[in-house]
């Protein structure tokens, strides 16, 4: 099976067309999201519609879950609250009820999903230290755990045999071809494809990931894609400026 990992789609529309588009050609059976499909962007029905056309297993994010008022907007810092408040009102019925029923885990054959970390998704937390990423690995029934909320790609190694983190993978070229291992060697994995519509590592191009559970290969995609017209149709709704001149520098 060949999987399409999408995170934090941010109601970019742009930046999801190009990553669908370079999707096109990956022979994908499988979509997943790790939910923050709302949010910053000018675009949350489209973006919802474009989801929705390939079929996926999602998981609900901190922006979603606020849009639909299950999560407190006391969480959000002001431009996030702004965005979250002005895509509130765009929604109609069936969006919001798309939306409230999304579960905060999934699982689905050698993955477990989930916005932001095991073993408490309801927190939210964001995976800052290493221990974070023992505890998740150590949490999660499959082979892998996907998750998203930091914008930051990443791969973690975790033998449980030997209680070790054996590889972390951060730089760009060290996640265009990962091979994984097996569950019956022991070992457990923590990815994140980076943000489809708000990357946070430097690099604006919108950054999702293909997996390839025959080949037991992993591979972080980054594509470029309009930043200006997505920025300039988040100034023309009357969101927060700073959410349009982060995408250009992709921080
Ligand atoms: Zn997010």
């Amino acid at each position: 099976m060949r999987y399409a990992v999408l995170a934090d789609i941010h109601s970019n529309l742009e930046a999801l067309t190009a990553a669908l588009g370079a999707l096109e050609a990956e022979r994908i059976d499988r979509f997943l999201c790790l939910g923050d499909v709302m949010g910053y962007g000018a675009d949350p029905i489209a973006c919802l519609e474009r989801l929705r056309s390939c079929d996926p297993l999602v998981v609900g994010g901190n922006h979603d879950l606020a849009c639909v008022g299950k999560l407190d907007l006391a969480w959000f810092n002001d431009a996030a609250r702004a965005a979250v408040m002005w895509t509130r009102d765009q929604l109609g019925f069936t969006d919001l009820d798309w939306l409230r029923q999304l579960p905060l885990t999934a699982t689905e054959g050698p993955f477990m999903l989930v916005h932001g970390t095991l073993p408490h998704p309801e927190r939210f937390e964001y995976l800052v230290d290493l221990a974070q990423a023992v505890d998740a690995m150590a949490a999660c029934r499959t082979l892998m755990c996907l998750a998203g909320h930091t914008h930051l790609p990443c791969v973690i190694e975790y033998d449980r045999t030997r209680r070790r983190i054996e590889r972390i993978l951060t730089a760009p070229a060290e996640l265009t071809d990962v091979t994984f291992r097996n569950d019956a060697d022991g070992v457990r994995y923590l990815v994140n494809p980076g943000s489809i519509g708000q990357p946070r590592d430097g690099d604006p191009r919108a950054s999702f990931a293909v997996i390839d559970t025959e080949r037991r290969m992993l591979r972080v995609h980054r594509v470029r894609y309009d930043v200006e017209r997505a920025a300039r149709k988040i100034r023309q709704a009357g969101l927060p400026e700073f959410l349009a001149d982060r995408l250009a520098i992709g921080r």
